[in-house]
């Protein structure tokens, strides 16, 4: 059926805001740049991209007479965070899997930033040693277990929001709302980049802008490090997503385009690109990234628009997903 048909509980502002890259677009000297902001588009904790897919994922939790939302992430997880907000919200507990997916050394690493902000807002954070994958765990099953023990009813979110059958219908509603913005700002995105780990941003846009007029590439930049799982993963959500909302035609595997070379080894662990590429946006634009995410996605765009892999006609639509909160698990990098 149509996504307009979809239930959506509002969590956003509103259409989050677009605008303009001015230095960054001068300083690399090819395509011009713009960034779609989903780090500002909630009042709750921050937002950021899992927010906008729990728009249409509350609506189900709210059906089934859920009172207790349980999730899983890693430590410093800007997914489990927004869960935690959406509950607070919404007046139901949190139930939060924090496993250890990054080997970093940090001694605050599971106190401030993301897991800070999920205690403040009352989430049972449970720390679990486990390491990083993007499936379903064990740990999360014996938390919905957990919950029920306890005469609770748990509505199970899993990592990233990506598995959940209605996890890729908030970034086609993003395709959406790009378009109409596009009217309005009177421009037309051929390219747009994103950062994708457990796929359902990217692989949601894909199936959106499917069934638009016009073609453009969706280039997926891989921050997982786990480059074939994740590329399965986008595959398996867009055509799920497309499917659900009638797009009428198989997605082609030309469509799923994931580029890997600046997630580095490991997932959660910034390389010289990465740090490179915060430091330009922030000097450059005042815009703040972070290292587990939008810095390796950013470094991705950095390097495409100076090669001139994206042409310099085109005009490019960065999607920033959010993610601020984690850098204060990573001050090392910039102590001086
Ligand atoms: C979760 C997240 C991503 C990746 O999105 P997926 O849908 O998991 O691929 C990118 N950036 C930030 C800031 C995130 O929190």
């Amino acid at each position: 059926m149509p996504l307009a048909d979809f239930p959506r509980y509002p969590l956003t502002f509103g259409p989050s805001p677009i605008h303009t890259l001015p230095r960054l677009t001068e300083h690399l000297g090819g395509a011009k740049l713009w960034a779609k902001r989903e780090d500002v588009n909630s009042g709750l904790a921050y937002g950021g991209n899992k927010t906008r897919k729990l728009e249409y994922i509350v609506p189900d939790a709210l059906a089934q007479g859920a009172d207790t939302l349980v999730s899983i992430g890693g430590y410093q997880s800007n997914h489990t965070r927004q869960v935690a907000a959406v509950a607070a919200k919404l007046g139901l507990k949190a139930v939060l899997v924090q496993e250890k997916w990054v080997d970093w050394p940090d001694c605050v690493n599971d106190r401030v930033g993301n897991i800070m902000l999920s205690r403040m807002m009352g989430a049972e954070v449970r720390l679990d040693p486990a390491g990083f994958d993007i499936g379903i765990r064990d740990s999360w099953n014996q938390a919905l277990e957990d919950v029920k023990a306890r005469g609770g009813k748990p509505y199970g979110i899993p990592a990233g929001a990506s598995e959940h059958k209605f996890g890729g219908l908030g970034f086609a509603n993003w395709a959406y709302e790009v378009e109409q913005q596009e009217k309005e700002l009177g421009v037309f995105f051929d390219t747009i980049v994103v950062c994708t780990v457990t796929g359902s941003t990217h692989a949601g846009m894909i199936a959106g802008f499917a069934g638009q007029e016009r073609a453009r590439k969706v280039i997926g930049i891989d921050a997982s490090a786990t480059l074939d799982k994740t590329r399965a993963q986008v595959a398996r959500i867009a055509r799920h997503t497309a499917e659900l909302i009638g797009l009428g035609r198989e997605i082609t595997d030309e469509e799923i385009v994931v580029l890997e070379g600046w997630a580095g080894d490991l997932y959660g662990i910034p390389v010289q690109s990465t740090l490179d590429a915060i430091r330009l946006t922030g000097e450059l634009e005042g815009m703040i990234i972070d290292p587990v995410y939008e810095g390796k996605s950013m470094a991705g765009l950095i390097d495409l628009v100076r090669n001139e892999v994206i042409p310099k006609d085109s005009n490019v639509l960065y999607a920033h997903l959010g993610g601020q909160p984690a850098i204060n698990a990573y001050s090392a990098l910039f102590a001086n």
